[in-house]
């Protein structure tokens, strides 16, 4: 089968200390501390053959995500750009969409022909996190398409058990082949839906929420926001694309924040309450959260999501004063997030397709990669079939 592989050089850099595990199994926490000189290209590999646990799947729809983009760019040492988990080689794609085309022996509730999303976090079931139900913090974690073969490839083999039906979509949409495009949008949804529904419960209809990032996370929190009542949603971005495209999405305002007193300017907005409800989906919190301090309503929510790779000082002086709550969040497994996500697509409510920038062939995914590197586009899905 055809398949996008990412290939780098193993050289941990010296100030980093490799555990026995990292050495042993090339699977690093910090993949920008190891990897140099990653490239990818699109060649053969052969057909994947299911376990007992996992169906094959008929790759229909792969977006291409910031990681990605994070994995194949490097800094001006050469290193990977990306700080998270990963081994290579590896084929790169986990935000994606199917059809079960090969059933493992003890697959119970999926069948041939079935239509699918799966979830990217690889849980284990077993180790504590999971057992707590904390999937996204499993101790063992594999990441798909980042540790384990991902789906910028014609077929790929997952566990059963992380796939999730779309027949609500296709049934609701209408169309099976948008169905599967939408299918693609679930995971990057999914991540914002569990920053801001499952890591912390202080949502409410009505909340002036605002939005830092409108790359494909920082999109999906905003039409989220819309969808789940917000009544203002403030979307700030460097890019002119993107904040059109946020503005497409239905955001009240969209905000260049170069050069921008955030705080005035917030306030202004918000009839000097400020901002209830904040997603950071920039990678930038130095630039986004640690500035934003009267712009903080009383009880006001942080929701933190986009990875950055160094400590961030905040004025938690401020968090005291105004009650703020504060939440990591990472991935997008488990407590039915998949299952809601989906749902809400289904209703209509929550369309992504707006911020779907272009449709290309896995043959053409090296130049789809050359051209995500200006961050003008939200989102490019490649069809691998
Ligand atoms: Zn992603
Ligand atoms: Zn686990």
């Amino acid at each position: 089968m055809k398949a996008l592989t990412l290939t780098a050089e193993w050289s941990p850099k010296l100030e980093y200390n490799l555990s026995d595990q990292e050495r042993e199994t090339h699977k690093v926490k910090n993949g920008f501390m190891v990897w140099k000189n990653p490239t990818i290209n699109v060649g053969q590999t052969a057909d994947p053959t299911p376990k007992d646990d996992e169906v094959i799947i008929q790759v229909a729809a792969v977006g291409i995500c910031g990681s990605d983009m994070h994995m194949y760019e490097r800094g001006t040492d050469g290193y990977m750009l990306y700080p998270g988990l990963t081994r290579f080689p590896n084929i790169l794609g986990h935000e994606f969409s199917g059809r079960v085309v090969e059933v493992g022996k003890k697959v119970r509730d999926l069948k041939i022909g079935d239509l699918v999303a799966v979830e990217e976090i690889q849980w284990c079931g077993e180790c504590v996190a999971c057992r707590r139900g904390f999937v996204n913090h499993c101790d063992n974690l594999e990441e798909l398409g980042f540790t384990t073969p991902g789906a910028m490839a014609q077929f790929i083999p997952v566990r059963a058990r992380y796939c999730w039906k779309l027949d609500e979509l296709v049934d609701r949409i209408g169309d099976e082949k948008e169905a599967l495009i939408m299918g693609a949008m679930v995971e990057p949804t999914g991540v914002s839906y569990h920053a801001m529904f499952n890591r912390i419960h202080t949502w409410q209809p009505g909340v002036y929420v605002a939005v830092f990032g409108a790359g494909p996370i920082g999109l999906a929190a905003e039409a989220l926001a819309v969808a789940a009542g917000a009544s203002q949603v403030i979307v700030l971005d460097t890019s002119e694309s993107r904040r059109e495209i946020a503005k497409r999405l239905g955001a009240t305002h969209v905000l260049d924040p170069i050069g921008l007193d955030l705080n005035t300017s917030l306030l202004d907005l918000t009839y000097g309450r400020g901002v209830d409800f904040v997603v950071e989906a920039a990678g930038a919190p130095d630039h986004t959260i640690a500035p934003l301090t009267r712009a903080l309503a009383v009880n006001a929510t942080i929701a933190h999501i986009g990875l950055a790779g160094k400590p961030t000082p905040l004025s938690l002086v401020h968090y005291q004063q105004r009650g703020v709550q504060f939440a990591g969040s990472l991935g997008h497994a488990g407590h039915g997030t998949f299952q809601n996500v989906i749902r809400m697509m289904a209703s209509g409510r929550l369309d992504m397709r707006p911020m779907v920038s272009a449709r290309m062939q896995l043959d053409d995914a090296v130049s789809a990669f050359k051209r995500l590197e200006s961050r003008q586009d939200a989102k490019i899905i490649l069809l691998p079939n």
